[in-house]
């Protein structure tokens, strides 16, 4: 599964093909699209989106007619939208590549995406994300015999890979996260994140393999001091990080350089050896950005996140072990939540990607619909869509 071969290169024929055919005509649309998708839908105040189809057409019946196409026009789009986009991310995930389908739809596609739906500034969430649920997932060591309780054995993990896998549940990258929780747009229907903490010789050895055996993207979090020494635990080291970065699965962050229990009581000078010289530290042995930081023990506040956002990372882990919640419920991408994995089950009984689409349209013509009586007759052509 992990070799793209000639398949996936027709694959990606076919999907670049359904790619131009779908954000093509969306660049010329985007000025016809209603407000909702060419505009906010979250900040702006109702009055403002409920005036202007009336005000603009002259008379309530061609406000009626108009409306009811650029509904119809709007729907089939963003049905479209929302099926191709799922498609390509499932499809890149099968062939253990869904870094190429984020990264070719950030880069070709970004400024298209923000524009038509309406990226909230950074580092806030966005509304229709915080309605998803998203659950991102912490380990850490992975070891044939536990030290600790929180330790997880090969067997242990594989069988979470396969409870995964039998609820029907998809792993995604950060990077997805990101998307998603900038944007709204939807995830597959049950999403999880994994995350592994403190870059143990058992990730490498254990859970790296099975990630690649099941075609799961995985995030390492890893505190630079440690690497490639022996601790009474193996941690990874260069050579071996190395060579699961050239891995598209694989998301590595900074987790510091000294792992200190807390980084809030800490001088200047040494929050800024923990939150950028690990950055620069693991771009120069990796050879790749380093744009997310997970926070040692989890533990944050002002003067460390504004550090975190002076040193140009996108978006930061945390974890409260007393209130563990889904990522879309997070402060900001600068303090993402996590779930400790003694609780992937119940994590995954409730994982969903989020509202389609098409239902963001739903909530705009129901506000309508209850603004104008004369518009009742858009319920035809605009059908409340299933609730999730
Ligand atoms: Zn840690």
């Amino acid at each position: 599964m992990t070799n793209p071969g000639t398949s996936t290169k027709i694959l990606s024929l076919a999907i670049l093909a359904d790619l131009l055919a779908v954000f093509l005509p969306l660049a010329f649309l985007s000025p016809l699209l209603p407000e909702p998708v060419a505009a906010s839908s979250v900040s702006r105040s109702p009055n403002s989106q409920l005036s202007s189809p009336a005000t603009n057409s002259g008379s309530s019946a061609a406000s009626v007619g108009t409306l009811g196409e650029t509904c119809n026009n709007s729907e089939a789009l963003e049905e479209k939208l929302t099926s191709f986009v799922n498609g390509w991310l499932q499809a890149t995930n099968w062939f253990g590549k869904p870094e190429t389908g984020i990264d070719m739809l950030i880069q070709n596609f970004g400024s298209q995406l923000i524009n038509n739906l309406n990226s909230t500034p950074w580092p806030d969430i966005n509304g229709r994300a915080r309605l998803a649920r998203v659950p991102v997932i912490m380990y850490h060591d992975i070891l044939p015999k536990k030290q600790v309780f929180f330790d997880v054995t090969p067997e242990e993990l594989e069988q979470h890979l396969r409870l995964i896998q039998a609820n029907g549940v998809t792993p995604i990258s950060l990077d997805q996260l990101v998307t998603h929780l900038r944007t709204g747009l939807p995830l597959p229907s049950k999403p999880i994140l994994l995350t592994f903490d403190d870059g143990y010789g058992g990730h490498y050895d254990y859970a790296y393999p099975l990630l690649k055996k099941y075609g799961y993207p995985a995030i390492f979090s890893i505190y630079t001091s440690n690497v490639g020494k022996n601790t009474g635990r193996t941690h990874v080291t260069w050579q071996q990080l190395q060579q699961m970065v050239a891995d598209p699965l694989v998301t590595i962050a900074s987790h510091s350089v000294t792992h200190p229990l807390d980084l809030r009581p800490l001088s200047n000078n040494q929050l800024i050896i923990e939150v950028m010289v690990s950055k620069q530290i693991l771009e120069a042995q990796l050879g790749i950005p380093i744009r997310y930081f997970t926070y040692p023990s989890g533990k944050y506040d002002q003067r460390v996140t504004n550090l975190i956002r002076e040193a140009g990372y996108q978006a930061a882990l945390t974890m409260n072990n007393l209130d563990e919640r889904n990522a879309g419920q997070s402060k900001s991408l600068l303090a993402i939540d996590r779930i400790g994995q003694a609780k992937l089950e119940q994590a995954l009984a409730q994982a969903w990607g989020g509202p389609k689409l098409s239902s963001w349209n739903h909530v705009y013509f129901t506000q309508i619909n209850q603004e104008s009586p004369k518009a009742s007759s858009r319920e035809v052509s605009c059908q409340p869509h299933p609730t999730y």
